[in-house]
């Protein structure tokens, strides 16, 4: 089974960002290695500023990517907050999936379920937490 590996001062990035996005969604970015170990986290702008949506402002996507791309990292995974749901994909986050090699990170009450989505269809992953 892929797992995803994060070490802890990332994972309190994310949920740190959440809470201060409450009771909007947060969203971010994360850059993250071939073997599914998160490198680095960008924690972005929801320009939907809404509690059920998300959408990346473009130009910090962008940004994003040409910081990660000046360290030889990859963009590979998206996170983002349910303020008010579960931590796993909606249908929307379903269908709206851009990618296939992407991890998914969904955060909810201070914690976080990690997925793939293939073929419109999401599956848990474990999460390995280092200190
Ligand atoms: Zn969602």
């Amino acid at each position: 089974m892929r797992a995803l590996r994060v070490r802890k001062p990332m994972l309190t990035a994310m949920l740190e960002h959440a809470t201060y996005e409450a009771p909007r969604e947060a969203c971010g970015l994360l850059a993250v290695t071939p073997a599914g170990s998160v490198r680095f986290v960008y924690c972005l702008s929801n320009v939907d500023r809404s509690p059920s949506s998300y959408t990346i402002d473009p130009a910090e996507f962008y940004g994003a990517a040409r910081h990660a791309e000046r360290h030889d990292w990859e963009i590979g995974g998206v996170f983002h907050s349910h303020p008010r749901g579960t931590r796993v994909p909606s249908a929307t986050d379903v269908a709206r999936a851009p990618s296939p090699a992407w991890l998914y990170l969904v955060i909810s009450d201070d914690s976080v379920g990690a997925f793939e989505i293939v073929a419109k269809r999401s599956r848990q992953l474990e999460i390995e937490i280092d200190d």
